[in-house]
């Protein structure tokens, strides 16, 4: 069955450049208007996904298709052309045409176009991307961010079906780079245009996404919205992704695992099991003097550090005589002086619990938080 609302569909694909497997029985599907990103660490294997469904790289295994049917079939070698396809491609380092101006850029897809129409339409996705003032301009004295648009546009004016960018933001610097990507995904959102975006950058993927697909080593690890994959990720590895973690590890015993915070509970995992138990800096709340505070866990300890990050204060926070430590993500008021006592809650819920995959410890060797890491990005 044709699900007719798909506008890109992939299915097991998977790609070897000699004997590595860059790619792995990967499937995933865009909709009509839908925002795509494939996310994952560099050389796991985005890039190759953009180009096999782009056909500027011949598929090997799997089926590739668009609304309109099959594009590449790695059973019979059926490849369309790119420029058949409906494409629009947006690569990292915009690839403009240097001897063409902005218009004559934007205008270079659209040659199947009378001269008339091709002028409105250049004109029209060129004020789109709020470039209309610089079509006679040419890219070299465009700002970076403006050869972005232009990149944009170009890659818009013969409405593909579906648009592929491959970390179209990456080559702007950091200040630029938030305006131009919320520039972005208001144009697209406003053309309505499927998307399949390549990016190694998840706050990127959580803030342009309508669904997400994490890549790690050539495989799909979890696929779903960017509020699913950070609250409910399936493996320490997706949890790592997002964010740096506080992070235990301790044997289940009883369904519960041991943690500074008291033993937590271990739904789906066996007794004797090593489980790691992650919690996100920003899940940990710091309880103000006063509060009369019942449901979760609640621990004392010693304020040791103070870092800013703008609207928010990033805590060291010392359990016990001597540790374990904790980082705490604050956008609270209160704070005790540094080296002052500071009480510290967790709602169980928010802690994520997995498998190690470790050797059963002896259970004389069952830790009770005594140490801690945050590790991650
Ligand atoms: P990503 O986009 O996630 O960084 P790529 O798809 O570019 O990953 O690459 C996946 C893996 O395949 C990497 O190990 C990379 O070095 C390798 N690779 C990519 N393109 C080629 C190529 N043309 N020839 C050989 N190896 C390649």
């Amino acid at each position: 069955m044709t699900d007719p609302t798909f506008a890109l569909e992939l299915k097991n694909i998977s790609h070897t450049y000699g004997d590595l497997r860059a790619v792995d029985n990967v499937s995933l599907h865009i909709d009509a208007g839908e925002l795509v990103c494939l996310l994952g660490p560099s050389g796991c294997g985005k890039s190759t996904i953009l180009r096999v469904a782009a056909g500027l790289e011949q598929l090997q295994r799997g089926q590739a298709k668009m609304a309109g049917g099959v594009v590449a079939d790695g059973a019979n070698g059926l490849s369309v052309p790119p420029e058949q396809r409906g494409v629009g491609l947006v690569f990292q380092d915009f690839a403009l045409f240097p001897h063409l101006s902005v218009a004559g850029n934007v205008a270079f897809g659209l040659g199947h176009l009378p001269p008339a129409a091709r002028s409105l339409r250049v004109a029209e996705v060129l004020a789109q991307v709020d470039m209309g003032d610089y079509a006679a301009a040419y890219p070299h004295a465009l700002s970076g961010g403006q050869q972005q648009r232009v990149a944009l546009a170009r890659a818009l004016a013969p409405k593909p079906e579906v648009l592929l960018l491959d970390e179209p933001f990456s080559g702007l610097d950091a200040r630029l780079r938030e305006q131009i990507r919320e520039d972005t995904l208001h144009v697209l959102k406003r053309s309505g245009t499927a998307t399949l975006m390549v990016t190694h950058d998840p706050e990127e993927a959580m803030f342009m996404a309508d669904r997400i697909y994490l890549m790690d080593a050539g495989r799909v690890v979890q696929s779903g919205s960017p509020d699913m994959l950070y609250r409910r990720p399936v493996s320490a590895f997706v949890a790592h992704f997002f964010t740096a973690l506080n992070e235990w590890r301790g044997p289940v015993v009883d369904a519960h695992v041991a943690s500074p915070f008291g033993r937590l509970p271990t739904p789906g995992l066996a007794d004797g099991v090593v489980a790691q138990i992650l919690i996100r800096p920003e899940s940990l709340r710091v309880v103000p003097p006063g509060e009369s505070t019942s449901a979760g866990q609640i621990v004392a300890g010693r304020l040791d550090e103070i870092r800013f990050l703008g609207s928010v204060r990033l805590l060291t926070v010392t359990l016990g005589a001597e540790g374990p430590q904790l980082r705490i993500r604050h956008s609270g008021r209160f704070l005790p002086e540094i080296g002052g006592q500071i009480l510290i809650h967790l709602d169980p819920l928010d802690a994520l619990i997995f498998a190690t995959g470790d050797e059963v410890p002896s259970l004389h060797h069952r830790e009770s938080g005594k140490s801690s890491v945050l590790s991650g990005s």
